[in-house]
């Protein structure tokens, strides 16, 4: 919904490490073992994928980064390939949602998603564990540039939709 209101380009490093693993390709393969057992893939492979995504689409209005930086390492890489390109990050939106409500929505989300991180409750605890030691810093790094918009992610789609586009319209200017 964002990207269609807005015109982005979305940029999701989970989306594009999946593409990798259906190819088959090297990157994949190695991504694959991370992403089984519920751990962030290493920090290098990521940056590569996404230095080459801003490569190829040079002429977007902008961008909108999905699950992506999961690292204070990426934070800094993403500002670096960005400054390349003159411009910068204008916000982070971080939807707060409980754990016994992720792990709910997750599970659901096994059901139909085929993916094999949502149908193990004990991988789902991992990746919310890496997501507490190494992700959660990430907004620290923002947060030092004003940049941090924290947004209830519980309650339908649509006012969920709402506060982010209110926060987005907010800050526009
Ligand atoms: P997602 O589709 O964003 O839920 O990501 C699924 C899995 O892909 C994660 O649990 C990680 O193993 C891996 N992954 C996706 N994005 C990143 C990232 N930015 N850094 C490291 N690993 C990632």
């Amino acid at each position: 919904m964002l990207i269609e209101k807005y015109g982005l380009k979305h940029l999701s490093t989970g989306d594009l490490l999946r593409s990798e693993i259906a190819l088959q390709t090297p990157l994949g393969m190695e991504a694959k073992n991370f992403i089984d057992k519920g751990q962030l893939v290493p920090d290098e492979v990521v940056i590569g994928m996404i230095s080459t995504a801003l490569e190829t689409n040079p002429d977007v209005p902008g961008f909108l980064f999905d699950g992506f930086p999961r690292t204070d390492a990426q934070a800094e890489a993403l500002d670096k390939l960005l400054q390349l390109k003159k411009t910068s990050i204008a916000l982070m939106l971080a939807l707060d949602v409980s754990e016994e409500e992720l792990i709910k929505r997750l599970l659901n989300r096994g059901q139909s998603s085929g993916r094999s991180d949502d149908t193990d409750e004990a991988v789902i605890r991992s990746r919310i564990h890496e997501y507490e030691n190494k992700t959660k810093p990430v907004a620290d790094y923002y947060s030092a540039f004003d940049k941090v918009v924290h947004i209830k992610g519980e309650g339908s789609v649509d006012e969920i939709f709402n506060a982010l586009c209110e926060e987005i319209e907010e800050r526009k200017h």
